[in-house]
């Protein structure tokens, strides 16, 4: 039955009551700029004005998962350089795109097979490995990403073992930590003071 006078509320609206305006999420081109794409989503996401909390303090788990991508390179316009590339093995590899000749030597790696993105006959990086964050909470408890990182997925626990610790950093330097702490299911459960 479709109700006359009334729109179906739309994701932009959910988005517009929670957020007054749309975050824009980056993606990190690679390992280096981790740091600076989790403070610039966080500060989208959970930063001043965006209503989160009022007051209360809840407690946060990080959620960790992967989505499938297109394998692809692509102008990241945030940081001015490539994205697509695998994080695994891109962190050691000039991503920008400011001139012709490291454009050139990030094909190259790309074709040589030492950083996996569309090169022919590469591992392609097909997926993206997700962390979010979501509050334990009656209202607003939808999963927000904060990190957004290309995979060949061969990507080990160490590794996502920094990437959870660089969020956790990221949290508390950033100032997010007064506001309420944050839990990962690895970590022993802080229980929140009114
Ligand atoms: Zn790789």
């Amino acid at each position: 039955m479709v109700l006359a006078g009334r729109r179906q509320p739309s994701e932009g609206d959910w988005y517009r009551h929670h957020f007054h305006k749309i975050p824009k999420i980056v993606a990190s081109p690679n390992m280096k700029l981790l740091r600076s794409a989790v403070s610039h989503n966080l500060n989208e996401l959970f930063g001043e004005g965006r209503g989160f909390g009022h007051g209360k303090k809840f407690l946060w788990s990080l959620l960790l998962d992967e989505i499938a991508i297109d394998p692809a390179v692509v102008h990241n316009a945030h940081f001015n350089c490539a994205g697509g590339a695998c994080y695994e093995h891109s962190h050691n590899v000039n991503l920008n795109l400011g001139d012709e000749d490291g454009m050139r030597r990030l094909k190259e790696n790309i074709d040589s097979g030492l950083v996996h993105a569309n090169g022919a006959g590469q591992t392609p990086a097909k997926e993206a490995l997700v962390v979010s964050i979501a509050s334990f909470s009656n209202s607003g408890y939808h999963a927000k990403p904060v990190v957004i990182l290309a995979s060949c997925k061969s990507g080990d626990a160490k590794l996502q073992q920094l990437i959870i610790e660089t969020v956790e950093i990221v949290w508390v330097e950033d100032g997010y930590e007064g506001k309420t702490p944050i839990s990962i299911p690895s970590a022993p459960m802080a229980i929140p003071s009114d």
